[in-house]
C-alpha cells in the first residue's frame, strides 16, 4: 500500500488515478497556493454588436497557470473553488484585474469600443454580503466608469435565494453597474422572478445557440428568448456563436449582440489587443 502510494506521487497530477476526495482536497491547497502566488489569468473573449458589427465589450474568463499542469479552464477548478469558498478571493481577484484592464483600455482608447467589461459571479459571490462594497470599492480605486463593467449571475445563482439576489442585484444596479443574467434557458427562473430583477441584458446559453441553424427547437427558444429580452426591455446577447450561418440567424432574430468563436476565442490582453487591431 505505502509502495502504491509512492508509485502514485509520480502521477499525482493525473487526477484519475487519486481518490477523487483526495484529489479535491489537493486541488483545493493548490488553488489556495496559486491565488496567493499569482498564479490566476484573465482572458477576454470579445462581444460583438450584431448590428455595426463592431466590437462592444469584452468578457473575462479566469483560468490558472499551473506550475505542473499548465494553463487549467475554468472548468477544471472553478466547482472546487465554489465549494471550498476560494471563490470568493478568486473573484475578487478576476473583478480587479479586469477592471484595471478596463480602465486601462479606458485611458488609451478614449473610452473606445472594447472598454465594456464583463465579469462572472458565481452563486456563493451573489450571496456574499460584502460583494456591493467590494464592486464600488474596486471601481472607485481603478476610476472606472460602472456603467462599463457587467455583473454577469447565471439563473440558478439568481434562483438560490430569489429575494436576497434581487435585494443584491438593486444595491449593485444603484452603483451604476450593468448587470447580465448568464446562460439563460438552462435553469429555472420563472417569468415572474426574471421581471424582479433589475437586469439590463440576457445571455442566451450556447447550447440553444449551438442547434440554432439545425433544430427547429433550438430555433424557437432562441427567437423566444430574444424576443422575451426585448420585451422585458433588456438586451439579448448570444453566446457560442461559432459560424457564419448562426450569425445571420441571430441577425435575423434581431438579436442585439454575439459572442463565440465565430469571432475569437477568449485570448490573453496582448492577443486581444492585436486581434482588434487586425480587424
Ligand atoms: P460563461 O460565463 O457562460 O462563459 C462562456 C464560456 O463559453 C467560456 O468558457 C467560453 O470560453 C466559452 N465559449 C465562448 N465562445 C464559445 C464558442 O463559440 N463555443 C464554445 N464551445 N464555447 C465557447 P470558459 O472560459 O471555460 O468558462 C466556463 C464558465 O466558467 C463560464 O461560463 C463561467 O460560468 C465560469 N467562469 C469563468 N470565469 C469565471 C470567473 O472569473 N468567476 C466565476 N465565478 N466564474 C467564471
Ligand atoms: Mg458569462
Ligand atoms: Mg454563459
Ligand atoms: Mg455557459
Amino acid at each position: 500500500r505505502a509502495k502504491a502510494r509512492g508509485r502514485a506521487r509520480v502521477e499525482l497530477h493525473d487526477p484519475d488515478v487519486v481518490d477523487p476526495a483526495v484529489g479535491r482536497l489537493r486541488l483545493i491547497g493548490e488553488l489556495r497556493r496559486g491565488i496567493a502566488e499569482g498564479e490566476l489569468r484573465v482572458h477576454y473573449q470579445p462581444r460583438m454588436d450584431l448590428r455595426g458589427d463592431r466590437v462592444a465589450g469584452v468578457e473575462a474568463l479566469v483560468r490558472w497557470q499551473h506550475p505542473e499542469r499548465g494553463l487549467l479552464q475554468p472548468g477544471d477548478f472553478i466547482d472546487v473553488a465554489e465549494e471550498s469558498g476560494l471563490v470568493r478571493r478568486l473573484g475578487a481577484w478576476v473583478l480587479d484585474s479586469a477592471v484595471a484592464q478596463g480602465a486601462a483600455w479606458a485611458r488609451t482608447a478614449g473610452g473606445g469600443p472594447t472598454t465594456e467589461i464583463a465579469v462572472n459571479l458565481s452563486t456563493r459571490q451573489l450571496g456574499d454580503p460584502d460583494l456591493v462594497p467590494l464592486v464600488a470599492e474596486v471601481l472607485d480605486r481603478h476610476g472606472l466608469d460602472p456603467a462599463l463593467l457587467t455583473l454577469e449571475v447565471t439563473e440558478t445563482a439568481l434562483m438560490e435565494d430569489p429575494d436576497a439576489a434581487a435585494a443584491t442585484l438593486r444595491a449593485l444596479k444603484a452603483l451604476g453597474v450593468t448587470l447580465a443574467v448568464d446562460d439563460f434557458g438552462t435553469g429555472y427562473a420563472s417569468l415572474t422572478y426574471l421581471q424582479r430583477f433589475p437586469l439590463d441584458e440576457l445571455k442566451i446559453d450556447r447550447s440553444f445557440v449551438a442547434g440554432l441553424t439545425e433544430s427547429r427547437g433550438d430555433a424557437a427558444i432562441v427567437a423566444t428568448c430574444v424576443h422575451l429580452a426585448h420585451s422585458l426591455g433588456l438586451r439579448a446577447v448570444a453566446e457560442g456563436v461559432e459560424t457564419p450561418d448562426q450569425r445571420r440567424a441571430l441577425e435575423d432574430l434581431d438579436c442585439d449582440m454575439a459572442q463565440g468563436y465565430h469571432y475569437a476565442r477568449p485570448l490573453p490582453v496582448d492577443e486581444l489587443d492585436r486581434w482588434c487591431a487586425a480587424r
